[in-house]
């Protein structure tokens, strides 16, 4: 039988909303989420970004939301997810997929005026979405308090670890009731984030979704050989020779992807760098302009181009090696995203062979060697 979003339950307002994004069938993860969420037990997901996690647990908490009426103005449920940029998807999510209901949301992260967040507070909301720096000030300076709080989403908890944000996790936890449903998701599943679920989660159900193996969407790998230096005529070759239309390039440093902007910009080829050094609002309008169209590349390091959701993108380019060889699955899940089919290419210099040794190694296959035009050496 196909596993429809009518047939898990969901109420009609939210139904409509899927049907004007032109959702059409539910994703592993959402037919193995929303049940369970819906039935209110603590949960459990290894999922990464891409397979449709995000609406995994939106779904079914505007559902559960929408059924009783809020009491007060604090919210009922809270979000806590690594990155702003992160935050705002996720809240663009819950406001697509709660357009026909009431519901109220406020998105809460640092690096801006909090003033805003503040007024948002003040007004009354249902949903919390949050960093966990930004949300221990305001509740620290008594803007807010998470005593009405029902569902718990912790979002990406591994890249949480990753930032060092374990405390603050904890922190924000002992305002939590005790009573309460808990989601916890993450890419992976390490010792550190099984001894967190074990401390946030009750009698939880889990489930895994393998993008890489359990996904039909295909994407295409390739590795060029090639020499540091003439990685740059390498990737303008491919602009010029395919049509790369939206490409994320992932560099090792921030200076890297600040001089390869710099080096294409001089060859005609728009494109902007996404990292920690640039301003939040330098970071927005880089991503506003992508998705616009107005760019065809975006340059950005591991850290910054977590959990961006970019649709439509037609290329992931490994501009340099990730020296961690899940950073690899990481970044070419980013293309072929629900459904589409994904362009994965890696540039390896002689020094860096090492690093593909084990991805491939890891993936548990040899990625295919394409030919180029420049020199590779070694
Ligand atoms: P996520 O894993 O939450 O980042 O979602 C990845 C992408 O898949 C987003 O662009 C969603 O809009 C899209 N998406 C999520 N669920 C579905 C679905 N059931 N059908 C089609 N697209 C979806």
């Amino acid at each position: 039988m196909i596993t429809t979003f009518e047939s898990l339950g969901l109420t009609m307002p939210i139904l409509q909303a899927l049907k004007s994004k032109g959702y059409k069938v539910p994703t592993p993860v959402q037919q193995q989420a929303i049940p369970l969420i819906l039935s209110g037990r603590d949960v459990f997901g290894s999922a990464q970004t891409g397979t449709g996690k995000t609406a995994a647990f939106a779904l079914p908490l505007l559902h559960l939301l929408s059924e009783k009426q809020r009491v007060a103005k604090h919210a009922r449920v809270l979000v806590l997810a690594p990155t702003r940029e992160l935050t705002q998807q996720i809240g663009e999510s819950f406001r697509l997929y709660g357009q026909n209901t009431r519901l109220k949301q406020t998105i809460i992260y640092g690096g801006v005026s909090q003033q805003a967040q503040v007024d948002s507070l003040r007004r009354g909301n249902d949903i919390l979405i949050a960093t966990p720096g930004r949300l221990l000030d305001l509740l620290n300076q008594k803007h807010l308090s998470l005593h009405a709080i029902e569902h718990f989403v912790l979002d990406e908890a591994d890249r949480m670890l990753d930032m060092g944000f374990i405390h603050d996790i904890k922190r924000i936890v002992q305002h939590l009731p005790a009573e309460r449903q808990t989601l916890m998701f993450s890419a992976t599943l390490s010792k550190e984030i099984k001894h967190l679920a074990s401390g946030i989660l009750k009698d939880f159900d889990s489930f895994s979704i393998k993008s890489a193996k359990s996904d039909p969407v295909q994407t295409h790998e390739k590795v060029y050989y090639i020499d540091r230096s003439a990685k740059a005529k390498l990737l303008q070759h491919l602009v010029s020779e395919e049509s790369i239309e939206r490409s994320l390039v992932f560099t090792r440093t921030k200076r890297g992807a600040d001089k390869l902007v710099k080096m294409l910009a001089r060859k005609g080829i728009m494109a902007q760098a996404i990292h920690g050094n640039k301003s939040q609002a330098q970071r927005l309008r880089a991503l506003k302009s992508f998705k616009e169209n107005k760019l065809c590349m975006l340059i950005a390091t591991d850290v910054a181009s977590r959990g961006i959701d970019i649709h439509e993108l037609s290329h992931v380019i490994n501009y340099d090696i990730p020296e961690q060889t899940e950073t690899y699955t990481h970044r070419i899940g980013r293309t072929g995203r629900a459904g589409r089919e994904g362009i994965a290419y890696s540039f390896c210099s002689p020094e860096e062979k090492t690093y593909l040794k084990d991805i491939q190694k890891f993936i548990g296959k040899q990625i295919p060697v394409a030919l180029h035009p420049f020199r590779a050496i070694g």
